[in-house]
């Protein structure tokens, strides 16, 4: 549909920059042990790198490759000027002493100090990595270059140069997003009713700023770690958020029996896909939406906004587009989280901090002009937003690496 030159097509397909390390780390017990690290930055023709650190034993150099090319589409979407890049270690976090992770994060920066910095890759947590992991790679960082860097590293604690804002800012990304979509539909909130899959950071915050809109939650779901399943809990009137984030531990586990107490029915877990509501927002994990269970969604819904990452399986987007679903891709939907880290790079760089309320007035102008970009695309060339997002990043991407001459 870009009729992309052969250049660019072979510049966007592979990272422009890969590195591969190892971390020597001297463990508890005084042996040695070596970790695989890496750094993949794809694409910085539009600014500095931006990615997380990824700590997970499976971890492959391809799933890193991968994430760091979504990220390149995922800032491109939301018109932020940074790059896509990704990182990680081979290690499990569970099996190792705090002492150990920070000689692993430690052993991590001073890999690739040279080859990072707030003007050139800026990494951010992921999978099991946490504030404090952030916090001692900063350290790391400013110890090696011998001056304060608080904007080389993002996701730290509040306090410590992170962000107000943070914790809220992609469930409360994708209600935004969600709120400009009602009304190209014409739909007050009001009206409406919602069922969400995962009740982890994002659903929680998305459900608290739905609810703020006057939205009704009816239903989210949660994985039950006992049982190895995952539980849909309904409550037709509306679900009440304070009372059912007293009953979930921090792993976003919503206790069974507690909320069969509080009156809640507890279905199975993807009941949540069937519910009668005008929007469905799937934000637990990937490919939960497919051709097996796609028939079960009810024809009252609307809008389907993707605030997981990839929960919508290619072959039913089509089908859901027949059936006048309004499916809100993940690269835009979920893209909240990725403007705020944005946010605290400027104010890393700057050693200005803003009010939590700021962030959010900043956060929602960002979401608001990305689904504007987005929807006047789709509507003019009738196509899905999906499309329209892929179609702005890459055509944003490629009018970089073609300013530069890179392409
Ligand atoms: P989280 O770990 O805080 O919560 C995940 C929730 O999903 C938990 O409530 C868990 O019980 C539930 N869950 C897991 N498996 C389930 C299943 N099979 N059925 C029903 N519920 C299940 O995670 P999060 O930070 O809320 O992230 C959720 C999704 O959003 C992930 O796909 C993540 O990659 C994506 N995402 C998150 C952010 C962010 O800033 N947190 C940003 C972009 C994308």
């Amino acid at each position: 549909m870009l009729a992309l030159n052969p250049a660019v097509r072979d510049l966007l397909r592979l990272p422009i920059r890969e590195y591969h390390f190892s971390i020597p780390v001297r463990m508890d017990e005084g042996e040695i042990k070596v970790f695989r690290g890496f750094r993949i930055q794809h694409n910085d023709a539009r600014g500095p790198g931006k990615g997380g650190i990824r700590f997970h034993p499976l971890q492959t150099v391809d799933i890193l490759r991968a994430l760091a090319m979504w990220n390149t589409w995922r800032c491109a979407v939301a018109d932020l000027p940074l790059g896509g890049s990704m990182g990680g270690v081979v290690c499990d976090p569970h099996d190792l002493s705090p002492l150990e992770q920070e000689r692993i994060c430690r052993g991590w920066v001073r890999q690739v100090a040279r080859n990072m910095g707030p003007e050139w890759d800026v990494p951010s947590p992921d999978l099991m990595t946490t504030p404090q992991h952030m916090l001692w790679m900063l350290d790391e960082y400013e110890a090696i270059h011998g001056n304060k860097s608080p904007g080389f590293i993002t996701g730290k604690p509040v306090g410590m140069g992170g962000s107000s804002g943070r914790k809220e800012a992609t469930g409360y990304g994708l209600m935004i997003i969600v709120r400009e979509a009602l009304k190209d539909l014409e739909i007050k909130t009001i009206n409406t009713t919602a069922s969400f899959q995962g009740f982890g950071n994002v659903a929680q915050h998305a459900i608290q700023l739905y609810q703020r809109m006057s939205g009704v939650a009816t239903c989210v779901s949660s994985w039950h770690h006992a049982d190895q399943t995952a539980y849909a809990y309904r409550k037709k009137s509306g679900i009440n958020l304070d009372e059912l984030l007293a009953i979930t531990n921090p792993f976003g586990e919503i206790n069974k029996a507690k909320a069969l107490e509080m009156g809640y029915e507890c279905l199975p877990g993807e009941a949540w896909i069937e519910q009668d509501v005008d929007i469905l927002v799937p934000a637990a994990i990937e490919n939960q939406i497919t051709a097996q269970n796609v028939e079960r969604i009810s024809p009252k819904v609307k809008i389907l906004a993707e605030g997981a990452d990839g929960p919508t399986n290619p072959e039913v987007d089509v089908l859901l587009g027949q059936r006048g679903v309004r499916v809100i891709p993940d690269i835009l939907a979920n893209s909240g989280g990725a403007t705020c880290s944005y946010f605290e790079q400027v104010q890393s760089n700057m050693n200005y901090y803003w009010k939590r309320d700021e962030v959010l007035g900043k956060l929602d102008v960002h979401m608001t002009s990305a689904y504007i970009d987005i929807s006047e695309l789709a509507h003019s060339r009738k196509i899905p937003l999906r499309d329209a997002a892929y179609i702005i990043a890459v055509e944003r991407v490629t009018r970089a690496c073609q300013e530069r001459g890179w392409a």
